[in-house]
């Protein structure tokens, strides 16, 4: 029985992916530190692989995706998943509400992502309190914003692009489900539908803060009340306010960190490249040969997480030839590695945690973007937030190792490198000053409580 007084239960309902969890994860346990009980809901077969769990006084609990053995991987489509997801989230959703009703703790808040918007409509049947919490950049959910309503028509015919807010804008630059019209529809559809249930929520989330994108901020205000409550990164990186926050505390793949620690501590300041292509993409296996050659062919140290579902890509003897120049490893909490300071630029797909965190850990970054919302990241880090540099496509959609190595070195040395360096830290600073307890995260949480939330 439980008898710590809270001031309130919330539930955080993720997607179920790596980049989604990690947000809404390190939001609730801000709540946390605020007197609240949070929940993290995560699927049942999610729960049952997680490798670790916080150890945050956060809670965890599940709902079912419908594919409790194998998740995703089991699904028929993406579409068939997301169906699924639907039907038997709702449902399994509205038994974890019953089933905390009759407690100390009801649930008085369920802070859901967009992308999984039937969780509103379960909220509101229980009259409970919504919060949208938006886990892309506002760039990013402004320009869904005008496709849903129409004001950015499909397919576009003309550029650049204009959306009030935004830097003018090519089809490069779009969310690869518009730039590249047809690719992913199901995934495409789901973006747009963010906005299908965002005006019926109670309050507004987002994962950014204000300098980073203060024009599309302001522009997007005038539309929905937004409010900024990130950069949502562990605070032992940043403002350091809680305790023992030096992880996000849950990870869908096994780490080696252990081994990546020990090898990058040999290594001077600023000597390593380090590159990641996130949970989710799949890269072509020509393109993982143009970057595994790349990084072997720059005169840089390198560490590589190259996914164990992407491992059968790497060129032949990759590991053996590269000897102790290189390091590949499937998995490795990347905070740790942004923060070492042997690190000296991230070959990034630009995903938005990544991007985000290597902002505040003040890494300069080589854009090689995939799909979804990478692209329109890229071109923010080359363009408006000067941190780095956006690789160059080919006609046949692959970046080539020459240009990989032009851009590494473009970040690594010069004064191109120098300029990208000084830049990075004054997006520290301002990541470090959101997080503060004067700055927009505590303002912005504390606004956000007293909505559902008397005292
Ligand atoms: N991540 C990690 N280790 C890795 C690669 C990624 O811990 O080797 C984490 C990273 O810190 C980030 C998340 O996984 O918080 C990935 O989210 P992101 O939005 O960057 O991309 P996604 O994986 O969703 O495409």
């Amino acid at each position: 029985m439980e008898n710590k007084a809270y001031r309130g239960h919330v539930l955080a309902l993720p997607y179920p992916s790596q980049g989604h969890i990690n947000p809404l994860l390190q939001f609730s346990k801000r709540l946390v530190s605020k007197g609240l009980k949070a929940t993290l809901a995560t699927t049942l077969y999610i729960h049952n692989t997680m490798q670790s769990q916080s150890s945050s006084s956060l809670q965890f609990d599940t709902i079912s995706d419908g594919y409790d053995e194998g998740g995703f991987a089991q699904a028929e489509s993406i579409h068939a998943y997301l169906n699924r997801m639907e039907t038997i989230g709702s449902k399994t959703l509205a038994d974890l509400i019953i089933k905390n009703k009759n407690t100390a703790n009801p649930i008085d808040c369920i802070i859901y992502d967009p992308f999984l918007p039937w969780a509103l409509e379960v909220a509101k049947k229980f009259g409970i309190f919504g919060a949208a919490f938006f886990t892309q950049t506002c760039a990013v959910n402004f320009i869904y914003y005008h496709v849903h309503y129409g004001l950015l028509k499909l397919p576009i015919t003309s550029t650049p692009i204009s959306i009030p807010g935004l830097p003018v804008l090519d089809l490069e630059d779009m969310p690869s489900f518009i730039g590249v019209p047809g690719s992913y529809p199901a995934y495409f559809e789901m973006a747009l539908n963010q906005f299908s249930s965002s005006d019926k929520a109670d309050v507004v989330l987002v994962n950014t803060f204000y300098e980073l994108e203060p024009e599309v901020v302001d522009s997007m205000s005038k539309v929905c009340r937004l409010l900024r409550i990130g950069p949502t990164i562990p605070s032992f990186y940043l403002d350091k306010r809680l305790e023992n926050d030096n992880d996000y505390g849950l990870n869908l793949f096994i780490s080696n960190s252990p081994i990546c620690n020990n090898w990058l501590n040999t290594k001077p300041e600023g000597s390593v490249i380090y590159a990641s292509f996130g949970s989710m993409a799949s890269l072509s296996n020509k393109q993982m040969e143009e970057l595994a050659f790349s990084l072997k062919g720059s005169k840089f140290h390198f560490l590589c997480v190259v996914k164990a579902s992407e491992e059968a890509k790497l060129p032949e003897k990759f590991v053996e030839e590269i000897g102790n120049k290189g390091l590949v490893v499937q998995w490795y909490s990347q905070l740790e590695v942004l923060s070492n300071k042997a690190i000296g630029c991230f070959l990034t797909y630009c995903g938005w945690n990544s991007t985000l965190e290597a902002l505040s850990l003040e890494v300069p970054m080589v854009g090689v973007p995939q799909w979804t919302d990478q692209t329109t990241n890229a071109k923010y880090v080359q363009d408006v937030w000067n941190v780095g540099v956006r690789a160059k496509v080919c006609e046949n959609d692959i970046v080539e190792r020459e240009e990989i190595e032009f851009c590494i070195k473009e970040v690594m040395e010069g004064e191109r490198g120098k300029y990208f360096i000084e830049n990075a830290k004054k997006w520290r600073d301002l990541a470090i000053k959101a997080g503060s307890e004067a700055g927009s995260l505590d303002k912005y949480i504390d606004e956000f409580v007293s909505k559902f939330i008397n005292s």
